[in-house]
């Protein structure tokens, strides 16, 4: 048996970057023999097993057949006779297909090492089309290399184009999307991601409100960019310079969703598009089954962002609604993560990317002011049930009365 390091880290480490997980693949071994030599089963479908030791991923060499439709679809065929090429020729990337033995010897049938020179993505064989996928990886390497220039072959797009109008794409589950999704909002460039797969087609079929975001303008003076998606984009590359966590990305991607909805007539104004966008986010979050804090946090930037951007200017009942809403008491981390993503849509517009925004520390001293309301005070005046509730507001309004003359003296 014979064992080779493939994949991703052989890529990373001629790419001198940092390789986490190492994946590996064994030529010439049976089932049997891995389980004789201790190695532990994963998985019913696939013939990988994990190192006794190390716990990493050691895959029987396998060849596939595409059977039917979507991932499921696949038949693989593993056995001692099947090579390490024709193992790596069912890869997505030429990149992504070299293999590297103990010596550091490189296998590289399939040019790998001459794309990494060139900074080119690109599809090892026209097999690439069987699982859609590949699209979403291509594109989310795209966002990942970026940054060192490498960008997508043209036939490789076209053979992504050919997959995203096939419908495919929509085979997909919303486990394998989500994770590739998730895996490149959080990548340097994000932005680059979700322009790969409007190029080839995939945005329209998989996010396709946010395809519609791309032609629709907003007025200049708030948006000197203009254009929706352009802003879309703007907001998402704030969100990964400012380092913010998968919840902020997803909802800077989403929050203005409901100006694709906007009639013509009424260009560039968008009157309660924070309202008009929440079924669309909603679909977006069921569609991919986004964890709860990121459907959360997306559907109430939705519906609040302006509020945010109006903060100061909010009467205390609003700015008391605005507390209550986000449960500001038991979720101080999530009204955070709101402001941080108000502040990202407010620098994610040409031009403005280092204006200050004194409106997040204004919301987070109004939650402060809010949350220091002393509820044993009205516990001793006798109030209980509804009406210590009521009692409670009414307090923190009073509290925010304050804060905002305060502030405004
Ligand atoms: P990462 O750094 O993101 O882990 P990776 O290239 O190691 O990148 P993995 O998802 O760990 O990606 O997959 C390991 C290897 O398996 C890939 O390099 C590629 O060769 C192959 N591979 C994974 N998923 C697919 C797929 N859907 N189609 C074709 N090949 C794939
Ligand atoms: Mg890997």
């Amino acid at each position: 048996m014979r064992i080779y390091k493939v994949g991703g880290a052989v890529r990373d480490r001629l790419l001198g970057k940092p390789v986490t997980d190492i994946d590996w693949v064994v030529v010439g071994a049976t089932t049997e023999e891995m389980l004789a030599q201790g190695y532990r089963p994963v998985g019913a479908d696939f013939p990988v097993f994990l190192h006794p030791k190390s716990g990493e991923e050691y895959a029987l060499a396998r060849t596939e057949r595409k059977s039917g439709r979507g991932y499921g679809g696949f038949t693989f065929h593993a056995s001692p006779e099947v090579t390490l090429e024709e193992d790596l020729i069912r890869r997505d990337l030429t990149i992504n297909a070299m293999a590297e033995d103990d010596q550091q010897n490189l296998t590289d049938p399939y040019h790998g090492q001459r794309d990494l020179e060139a900074r080119v993505l690109r599809h090892v064989s026209p097999a690439f089309a069987e699982d859609p996928l590949r699209v979403l990886r291509v594109a989310r390497f795209a966002a990942r290399y970026a940054e060192l220039g490498f960008t997508v072959a043209p036939e490789t797009l076209e053979l992504m184009r050919q997959l995203s109008e096939s419908g495919e794409l929509k085979a997909l589950t919303a486990e394998r999307s989500w994770k590739e999704i998730s895996r490149a909002l959080m990548e340097d460039q994000p932005r680059v991601f979700i322009e790969v797969l409007r190029e080839c087609g995939a945005l329209k079929v998989l996010m396709p409100e946010v395809d519609a975001l791309f032609g629709v303008p907003q007025p200049a003076a708030h948006h000197p960019e203009i254009d929706t998606g352009v802003h879309t984009l703007s907001v998402l590359e704030q969100a990964a310079q400012h380092k913010q966590p998968l919840t902020v990305r997803w909802a800077c991607l989403l929050h203005d969703l409901g100006k694709g909805l906007t009639p013509e007539e009424e260009w560039p104004r968008h009157i309660a598009h924070e309202h008009t966008g929440l079924k669309l986010i909603k679909a977006v979050n069921e569609r991919f089954k986004a964890p709860k804090d990121c459907q959360e946090l997306a559907l109430l930037v939705g519906q609040y962002h302006t509020h945010g951007h109006r903060a100061l200017e909010l009467k205390p009942s609003t700015l008391l609604d605005l507390l209550q809403s986000f449960d500001v008491y038991r979720r101080p981390q999530r009204f955070e993560e709101f402001i941080a993503a108000c502040e990202m849509d407010a620098r994610g517009r040409k031009g403005l990317e280092q204006r200050s925004y004194p409106q997040a520390d204004y919301l987070r001293g109004a939650a402060t002011a809010a949350r220091n309301v002393a509820v044993q005070p009205l516990l001793e005046k006798g109030f209980k049930g509804p009406e210590l509730g009521e009692a409670i507001k009414r307090e923190r309004l009073k509290a925010l009365k304050a804060y905002k003359e305060a502030a405004s003296a």
